[in-house]
């Protein structure tokens, strides 16, 4: 469906969206002819619509206004979101409010700074120069654990580009999305310059990513969907940038601030439930200090609230949906099968008085890094500990993964953390802190966590492609054996 213009999809199906406890919302299930739709009008939009005509400066403007109406709907948007996939109000809603509104307003001023460059070349009489286009319509593919922060994540940085965009949000949580898009219409939207289809991954969003007038492929969602988006893609040569999952470690030293340490492991996990890309759900800790920091975590975290997501004392919210929630126990059952000993929670609970999914944060120690407890990606209140002697083996055990999105690092050891953030392999290292990310700053994955990075310049760059010009400067004398 294309804002301004709400249409069902055109086979009649929905599908329903369940937040914690009861179904809510109807969705529609978008066909291959609702894409076609959606694409042709993203692609009239770009090619002869009015965005065509849209000079840099004004691309600036209406970014700012989409900046301004996010900030006053923030607290609806929350809300919504909250109900359809159980995150945190307090997660989300200052969130939009400040940092994402800023995502419009630091891409609003990107819009026309994007200059070319006068290449100095090897050949005489000739003038050389680059100019940075857009691709055209750009597929942004969005997971359900932060549908608004993963979609302006993609909607701003690419509309600053020039290109217009056809929106997926998931299948678990697309109520969020299209309120949002409700929202953006008061920004006095060109037609067709932003467009929503919502449907399965495998329906859908295949039909999205399969649509030759799409030119790129901007994907936010497991390594699964994400290898099979980018294998379609191929089949077109199409750029993709991939935003997939995590396995990351938090490495503790012995001379950390423990207090410090143990509040940033906690909160680098627990408090959506482990439903963050960059949950830091491998803790290694030094052998020295692992008893005492592990009692400590563990006390600290058997006081946490949890509970209904909309309230804003509690700590840690539910699991998004059925499906997951079920993957995630499955996972814990897995880890306990191995010989991993899970020294807290390992089960769901049940707290008074409201329906969802809810299992209590988790601790498994004496776990092996050969072990799928250590190895995949849970996305659930789970956090597996390893012990480690010294630097080297930290390095070795943290790189030992697959992924490659984040890691943490505590100690009082600068230098340390410097060296350290050089060897370990992925996109972001927090020093003494985590779960750090705005605007200006690029966020993306080594390894499987994907490539091409959001936010930031690099985020901008993303969806744009540069073009050579050569221009002859005197008559030109072509060389007939060239
Ligand atoms: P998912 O891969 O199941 O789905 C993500 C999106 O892709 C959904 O909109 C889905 O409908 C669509 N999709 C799935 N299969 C598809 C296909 N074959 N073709 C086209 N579209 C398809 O992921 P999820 O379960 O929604 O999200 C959880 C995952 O997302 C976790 O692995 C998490 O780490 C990751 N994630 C990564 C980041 C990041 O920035 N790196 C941010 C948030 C979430």
């Amino acid at each position: 469906m294309a804002v301004g213009s709400i249409r069902r999809a055109g086979n009649g199906l929905t599908v329903t969206t369940r937040p914690p406890g009861q179904p809510w919302a109807q969705i529609p299930s978008c066909n291959k002819q609702d894409v076609e739709l959606a694409v042709g009008a993203a692609q009239r939009c770009f090619t002869d619509g009015a965005w065509s005509r849209f000079r840099a400066s004004e691309r600036g403007r209406l970014l700012r206004r989409m900046g301004d109406v996010l900030v006053s709907h923030s607290v609806m948007l929350a809300d919504i979101e909250t109900t359809d996939n159980g995150k945190r109000t307090c997660d989300i809603e200052p969130g939009l409010r400040t940092w994402l509104a800023d995502s419009f307003y630091y891409y609003a001023g990107l819009a026309d700074k994007v200059e070319g460059s006068v290449i100095p070349v090897d050949v005489p009489d000739m003038l050389n120069y680059t100019r940075s286009e857009p691709f055209g319509v750009c597929a942004c593919i969005t997971a359900w654990n932060s549908p608004l922060l993963i979609a302006i994540w993609k909607i701003a940085p690419a509309l600053a580009a020039g290109n217009t965009v056809v929106l997926k949000p998931s299948e678990y949580a697309s109520a969020s999305t299209l309120a949002l898009m409700g929202v953006l219409e008061e920004a006095d939207l060109p037609p067709g310059l932003i467009n929503v289809v919502t449907g399965l991954g495998a329906e859908t969003g295949e039909h999205l990513v399969a649509d030759s007038r799409v030119k790129l492929v901007s994907f936010t969602g497991g390594l699964f969907g994400g290898r099979r988006v980018a294998e379609l893609a191929a089949q077109q040569v199409k750029p993709v940038i991939l935003e997939l999952g995590g396995k990351s470690p938090q490495i503790v030293f012995d001379d950390a601030d423990l207090d410090v340490a143990v509040h940033g492991v906690m909160s680098g996990i627990f408090p959506p439930a482990g439903q963050s890309c960059v949950a830091g759900s491998r803790l290694l800790v030094q052998r020295s200090i692992h008893n005492h920091f592990v009692d400590r975590l563990c006390t600290a975290t058997a006081k946490a609230r949890i509970g209904d997501p909309k309230d804003p004392l509690t700590q840690i919210g539910p699991i998004s949906n059925r499906a997951h929630f079920d993957r995630v126990l499955g996972d814990i059952e897995s880890a306990k099968a191995e010989g991993a000993h899970c020294i807290l929670g390992g089960e769901a609970l049940h707290p008074e008085g409201l329906g969802g999914w809810f299992i209590g944060p988790t601790v498994f120690t004496q776990v092996e890094p050969s072990m799928r407890i250590a190895r995949n990606e849970v996305f659930g209140p789970v956090l597996a500990v390893i012990p480690f002697d010294d630097e080297d083996q930290a390095v070795r055990i943290a790189n030992d993964s697959d992924y490659g999105l984040a890691a943490g690092i505590w100690t009082r050891d600068t230098a340390r953390a410097i060296r350290l953030s050089d060897r370990i392999a992925v996109g972001t290292v927090y020093i003494n802190n985590y779960f750090n990310a705005t605007t200006q700053s690029p966020v993306g994955g080594y390894k499987q966590s994907g490539y091409g990075r959001e936010n930031g310049l690099a985020g901008m760059k993303a969806f744009l492609q540069t073009k050579s010009i050569w221009l002859a400067t005197a008559p030109y004398q072509p060389n007939p054996f060239t």
